[in-house]
């Protein structure tokens, strides 16, 4: 290549925009989905794929291995004190996955979602007393409880709340930031399932 052929060559190249934050990437098809993107359930490795709005929409109503999550909120049952301590949770907020294995309950902790035991009897019996805790759709909705308040949400939210109680979470009670946090992740969902 000749002296001036390089100069074209070089003068060519522009240098590309920075990229989106990986997390912005639609994993489907590598098109940017935006800050507010919906998600993607892979059944298969239960991960959340961020989507891209056409990709989301692919998988809308399917039940193979990709399911989007829908945009869901639903509230109005409450577990009394007795009923949540039935169940068996070490803790005051957990949240119910449906899967192809029956229902398992994790609790948002400073490691991650953590999984726990529950009293399948006990959850069969207020699954019978409340629609709501039958109203989730396997895989891609969850019932989330917080001091007895029962919401129904997409899964994503749960996945929310776990990456806001490991990111916050400081010490054994968890400090006064992270309660305000949580309090406000709540006041949100609450206002959506009303609204
Ligand atoms: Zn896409
Ligand atoms: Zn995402």
């Amino acid at each position: 290549m000749s002296m001036k052929g390089l100069r074209r060559f070089v003068e060519a190249v522009e240098i590309p925009p920075p990229p989106p934050p990986a997390d912005e990437l639609c994993e489907f098809c590598r098109a940017v989905a935006g800050s507010a993107h919906g998600h993607v359930v892979d059944t298969e490795k239960r991960a959340l794929l961020c989507s891209c709005r056409p990709c989301y929409l692919l998988f809308a109503h399917d039940s193979g291995r990709y399911r989007a999550v829908p945009d869901r909120y639903l509230a109005g049952t409450r577990l009394s004190a007795g009923e949540w301590e039935g169940l068996g949770i070490p803790v005051g907020s957990a949240f119910f996955l449906v899967g192809e294995h029956g229902t398992s309950a994790f609790y948002p902790s400073p490691a991650g979602a953590t999984e726990c035991l529950l009293n399948l009897d006990a959850w069969q019996a207020l699954r019978e007393r409340y629609p709501l805790l039958t109203t989730a759709l396997p895989e891609v909705e969850a019932v989330l409880v917080r001091d007895g308040e029962c919401f129904l949400v997409p899964v994503d939210v749960c996945y929310q709340l776990v990456g806001l109680v490991r990111t916050h979470w400081k010490g054994f009670d968890g400090g006064t930031e992270a309660h305000q946090r949580i309090d406000e992740f709540f006041a949100a969902i609450r206002a959506r399932a009303h609204g």
